[in-house]
Formats: C-alpha cells, structure tokens, sequence
C-alpha cells in the first residue's frame, strides 16, 4: 500500500508542477504565486523521506522478521496515507477547479488515499502501537536495540 501511496504521490507532485508552470494568473505562472514553489519542495522532500522510511521498514521486515518489524510498519502506514492525501489535495488546489472534476485523476487519487487511513486500519491504531513501544522503552519494557540497527544489519 505504501509503495503504491508513493506512486501517487509522484504523480500528484508531476501535475502540480506541469500545471503550476503552464498555468497563468496576474500576469505569472502559478508556481511564482503564493508559496507554491515551497509547496513543491515540501512535496518532494516528503516524498523522499517517506521513501526511505518505506525501505526502512522494508528492511526491517526482512532481518526481524514481520512481528518485530511491527512498530516500522505502523510507522508508515501512519505517515504515508496521510502526507499523499495532503501532497493530493494541494496538486487538486493548484488546478482550481480542474482538480476536482474528471479531467484530472487527482479527485479518484484523494478518496483512495484517504480510504488507506482506514482500511488498514485507522491512524489511531498504528500512533497507538508507534507511541506505546516508544514509551515502553522508558518504562524497562520493550529493548529498542534491534530497531535502531536495523540499517547495520
Ligand atoms: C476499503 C476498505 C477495505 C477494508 N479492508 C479490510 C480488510 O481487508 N481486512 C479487515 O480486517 N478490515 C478491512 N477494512 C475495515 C477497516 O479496517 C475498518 O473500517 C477500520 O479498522 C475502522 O473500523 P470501523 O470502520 O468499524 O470504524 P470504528 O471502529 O467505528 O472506528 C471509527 C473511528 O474511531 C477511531 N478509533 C478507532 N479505534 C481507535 C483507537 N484505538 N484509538 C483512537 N481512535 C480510534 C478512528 O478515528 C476510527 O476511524 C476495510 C475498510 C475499508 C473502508
């Protein structure tokens, strides 16, 4: 889910930026106005660090095997549907209202988006596993060891 989350999102940053140059308001394309050109870096950023902590958790699934892999799984599935819908939303508001009808596939993008916040389980639940290990660790429960090197191994 979250690999294909990401692929969204590349498209969503791939329309925002073609319609925010070949589009013109006040005299200048949209990508001059407003903070759209830090929209785009944010988009990019974003979308960078997501796909390493996709790899990450990846990884993690493949040298701790998918129990102890939990907390990175629900770490992305927390932030990634998230983040696209919000990267989504901004490329439908920098097509006016392009982006909301059937012209673009941004609307049809957005509900699938949003939908992932739910289907694998709501945000909540994967903040719920997330927070409760990172405190546990202050409490003499859960050793963190394996986690932090999961990138050594
Ligand atoms: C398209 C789609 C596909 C799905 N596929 C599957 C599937 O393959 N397998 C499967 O088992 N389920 C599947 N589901 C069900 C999905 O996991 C549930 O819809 C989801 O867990 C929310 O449960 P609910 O709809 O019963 O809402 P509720 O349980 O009523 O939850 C409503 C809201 O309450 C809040 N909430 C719930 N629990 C907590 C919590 N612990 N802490 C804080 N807030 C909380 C959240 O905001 C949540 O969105 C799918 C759902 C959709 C929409």
């Amino acid at each position: 889910h979250c690999m294909r989350s990401l692929g969204a999102a590349e498209k969503a940053l791939d329309l925002m930026v073609r319609r925010g140059i070949n589009r013109e308001a006040f005299g200048k394309p949209l990508v001059k106005l407003g903070g759209n050109t830090e929209i785009i870096s944010r988009a990019r950023i974003d979308i960078e660090a997501m796909r390493m902590m996709v790899l990450k958790a990846a990884k993690a699934m493949d040298v701790l095997g998918n129990k102890e892999a939990r907390v990175w799984i629900s770490m992305i599935k927390a932030m990634v549907p998230e983040r696209v819908c919000e990267i989504i939303d901004q490329a439908i508001q920098m097509h006016g209202a392009a982006g909301v009808s059937q012209w673009t596939p941004l609307a049809g993008m957005y509900t699938q988006q949003r939908t992932l916040r739910l289907a694998d389980g709501p945000d909540e639940v994967h903040h719920m596993v997330v927070g409760r290990h990172e405190i546990r660790k202050y409490q003499g429960g859960e050793e963190d060891a394996s986690l932090a090197s999961v990138w050594r191994k």
